[in-house]
């Protein structure tokens, strides 16, 4: 085994393109030295806490048609449902309630009126339910900049929105090339959130057809460049209802992109020790574990799902979604044991804010 170039790398800090590939591409003893070195070291500099963001994913209906999710526009065989608002906001409390620190809003994308102000008003009911002591990340799409600011106005101060691959080629191999499928507007949406104030958070999806390691090594550095300050990437898993699925073929191994996955979050550690990571709900899907895996190489924020359980079915992104039979009690308690038995401590009651916001600040 050879792990003098990787020893380089780090001590280094010789982040070129392709030696993050490099790293990203890892396999074997090799890979096993890698992640070792990067989980003995990043809770030196970040410390050993998790953060807990309790995830409600509150309406499948989406105006999108991205190839890759179940829950797109055209998919005719998807369950539609949206959560009413008394419910969000009792979801909110049960965070709240169980110390969880903050809230993740998530949902397909809409930007109607109706939509855009009923988010507004919910967002304040939240706020004072939980008396302004939860934190909150939206994760809703793109909008428009009088929409970002009044939601951020109205108490969210995070927000997710992937760029899901930052090769433009790619991009559009993923999604229809129209209107509201833009890559540079989504450019610009990363770029309004982080004008108006938001901790900016970004991410891919991994192991996507027609995707290559030095894809992702631009991946990670599009995440540099862009100053970004979270990150949630996983691995990418096919659905049968998608037109991505006529690549099922040509894609690596669910372990290959699992394995992949790690190695991502591990090199980004290093590259941006200071940002936060969330370990994808998607890497359980492959491996039980698969998050607290990511916890031991570099990811610090967990998302228990506290949607009512009588929805999780419909929010299908992808098959085999973890999680979607329990109770939020249910996910909360394997979480925390989990979490303990990764080597990590839960940040209760705290928002666990990015440390890379408040430097770029
Ligand atoms: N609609 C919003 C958006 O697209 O930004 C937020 C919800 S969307 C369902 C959240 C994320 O799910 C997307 O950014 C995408 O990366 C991920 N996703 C969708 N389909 C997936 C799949 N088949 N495998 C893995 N992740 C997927
Ligand atoms: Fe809609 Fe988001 Fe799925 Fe795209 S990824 S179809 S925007 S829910």
């Amino acid at each position: 085994m050879s792990t003098e170039r990787i020893r380089k790398i780090i001590n280094n800090k010789d982040f070129t393109k392709e030696n993050l590939s490099y790293l990203i591409s890892l396999e074997g003893d090799e890979r096993d030295y890698f992640l070792k070195q990067v989980g003995n070291t990043y809770t030196e500099s970040l410390g050993k806490k998790v953060y807990f963001r309790g995830l409600v994913e509150f309406s499948n209906f989406c105006t999108k048609d991205c190839y890759y999710c179940g829950i797109r526009k055209s998919n005719t065989h998807s369950e539609r449902y949206d959560i009413d608002n008394k419910a969000i906001v009792d979801a909110a409390i049960f965070a709240h309630e169980n110390k969880y620190g903050s809230l993740v809003l998530q949902s397909g994308e809409r930007s109607d009126k109706a939509f855009t102000v009923r988010i507004t008003s919910l967002l304040k009911k939240i706020k004072e339910a939980t008396n302004g002591e939860l934190g909150i990340t939206i994760s809703l799409g793109e909008q428009s900049e009088e929409t970002y600011r009044d939601w951020f106005e109205a108490g969210a101060h995070r927000y997710l929105l992937r760029i899901e691959s930052s090769n433009q080629d790619l991009y559009y191999k993923i999604h229809p090339k129209d209107e509201k499928h833009n890559f540079e507007t989504r450019i610009k949406c990363l770029k309004t959130l982080q004008k108006i104030g938001y901790q900016t958070g970004t991410g891919v999806m991994i192991g996507l057809p027609f995707q290559s390691y030095n894809d992702l090594a631009d991946d990670l550095l599009f995440f540099k460049n862009t100053n970004i300050d979270m990150v949630g990437m996983g691995p990418f898993i096919e659905h049968t209802e998608t037109p991505l699925y006529e690549h099922k073929d040509a894609l690596w191994s669910l372990q290959r992109r699992f394995d992949v996955s790690l190695n991502m979050i591990a090199t980004l550690r290093i590259l941006m020790p200071d940002i936060n990571m969330a370990a994808a709900t998607a890497l359980q899907a492959i491996d039980p574990m698969g998050r607290e895996k990511a916890l031991r190489y570099g990811a610090n924020v967990i998302m228990p799902n506290i949607t009512p359980t009588a929805n999780r079915k419909d929010y299908t992104l992808y098959e085999n979604k973890p999680c979607t039979d329990e109770g939020a009690d249910d996910c909360a308690n394997c979480l925390s044991i989990r979490v303990e038995m990764a080597g990590r401590e839960i940040g209760y009651n705290e928002w666990g804010d990015s440390k890379h916001f408040f430097k770029r600040q």
